[in-house]
């Protein structure tokens, strides 16, 4: 399979070259030339087929030119070492559990799947010069990548993350681990931290002295494995005999996450519209509204992964629907919600269901609350488990919020991060040390 760039400005590449450079030379972001739709079959039976089988089909139409089905088979069944379940919260409303991964996040999907297809490049190739993994995070990204990345010869990853605005416990997640992972803090925002990653992409001088990679959600192989859950969830609401007008909502920051959803509508997945639920960031929103896209700085909300200015998934959307306003208004539609709004819902949530919902998640029950039409069936995505901001939903549901043992684990481990300012003449001095 090739890639072209959403820019348009920069040849096609192979599928090695689009997960090693992350981001195309004209700054665009890879897309996949063909989208290949999956025949009716799968579809018909796909309630009886498990997640592994689901996501192994899936991961074929993507990855199957370029690697051998072995190989995939075995990549996607360890990265999905855990299940991505539906449970039901209310009539008519399900959540997408994507929280059972090593770090409680469902950025543990595209993270784990990323760092074995990388080994399996680097393996390939024998050994060579280190891979360096640079990732800017608002929380939960390092984490996964973290995590996902943590032992494997051949890479090194670093962890760019924004001082005093990621939780304790996300905090943790990244700066405990030692060995291979640097954890980098940031005295600036999110999009500070994207910008030193994307500068130093740019830059020829570090680009020559090292190889460096991406493993935001804006790599291909981070982004679209993703697919794999939403496939799932529709096997399973199949199974329940409640698939037929299904609307997914999906909690957005940078938009990876419901491009990849996207991706399996385009796919044949029988969803009938998503929703794209927003904090107090509500570019995306904004633009559903007026068909203009006016990127702002980033304000911090209590979601905060999903605290994102100027979306970079934003580009694959306009690309996929030929940037038509119309086609994309009329697929998906949008909610934005003030923290004032996702604590209430947090409340009233738990006291109606007794369901614990994390702050982003919130988000995306919301919308659906807000949102679904008569007859309608919906899925929220469960983003992140709740306990990774135990303070605030605590403070919103008014009772105790159990850790995970997981999550406990990581807690005990010491800080070891390296200050860094927003410039990128210090970013690239450093790296150049390294
Ligand atoms: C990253 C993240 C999001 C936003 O996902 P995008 O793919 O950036 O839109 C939502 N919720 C949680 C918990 C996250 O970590």
């Amino acid at each position: 399979m090739k890639y072209y760039s959403t820019n348009r400005a920069t040849p096609v590449v192979d599928l090695e070259e689009a997960v090693v450079k992350g981001l195309a030379a004209d700054r665009g972001l890879f897309m996949p030339e063909t989208i290949r739709p999956l025949p009716k079959e799968f579809f018909d039976t796909i309630d009886r087929l498990s997640f592994h089988e689901i996501a192994c089909r899936v991961a074929e139409a993507f990855f199957g030119e370029d690697i051998p089905k072995e190989d995939l088979d075995r990549i996607v069944c360890d990265t999905l070492a855990f299940d991505c379940p539906v449970a039901e919260v209310e009539d008519r409303i399900y959540s997408l559990e994507l929280f059972h991964g090593p770090t409680l996040a469902f950025k543990d999907v595209g993270a784990r799947f990323m760092a074995r297809l990388l080994r399996y490049f680097i393996g390939k190739r024998g050994a060579g010069r280190t891979v360096n993994v640079l990732v800017a995070t608002s929380g939960d990204t390092g984490s996964a990548v973290a995590n996902g990345f943590l032992g494997v010869d051949g890479i090194h990853v670093y962890v760019l993350y924004p001082k005093g605005k990621v939780s304790p416990i996300q905090e943790c997640q990244f700066t405990t681990l030692g060995r291979n992972v640097t954890a980098v803090e940031v005295d600036g925002v999110f999009d500070d931290c994207q910008r030193l990653v994307k500068s130093a992409f740019m830059d020829s001088e570090l680009c020559e002295k090292m190889t460096l990679t991406s493993a935001n959600s804006i790599n291909v192989a981070r982004f679209l494995p993703q697919a794999f859950y939403y496939f799932n969830a529709y096997a399973r609401m199949k199974a329940l005999g409640k698939a037929s007008e299904l609307v997914i909502s999906v909690p957005s920051g940078n938009f990876g996450n419901i491009t990849a959803g996207l991706f399996a509508h385009r796919m044949g997945l029988p969803v009938k519209r998503f929703i794209a639920a927003n904090n107090s960031n509500d570019i995306f929103y904004n633009y559903l509204l007026t068909g203009t896209y006016s990127p702002k700085a980033s304000v911090q909300t209590i979601a905060n992964a999903m605290d994102v200015g100027d979306p970079s998934n934003f580009a694959r959307i306009l690309d996929l629907y030929d940037n038509s306003h119309e086609r994309i208004s009329s697929l998906i539609s949008g909610f934005a919600y003030p923290d004032s709004r996702i604590r209430l819902t947090m409340h009233d949530c738990y006291a109606a269901t007794g369901y614990l919902l994390d702050p982003h998640g919130a988000c995306g029950y919301q919308a659906l609350k807000d949102g679904l039409q008569p007859g309608e069936t919906g899925i929220f995505l469960e983003t992140a488990h709740p306990a990774k901001f135990k303070e605030t939903v605590e403070a919103a549901v008014e009772a105790p919020v159990a850790i995970p043992d997981r999550l406990a684990a990581f807690m005990n481990g010491e800080k070891q991060s390296v200050a860094m300012n927003a410039d990128f003449s210090d970013f690239k001095d450093f790296l150049m040390r390294q």
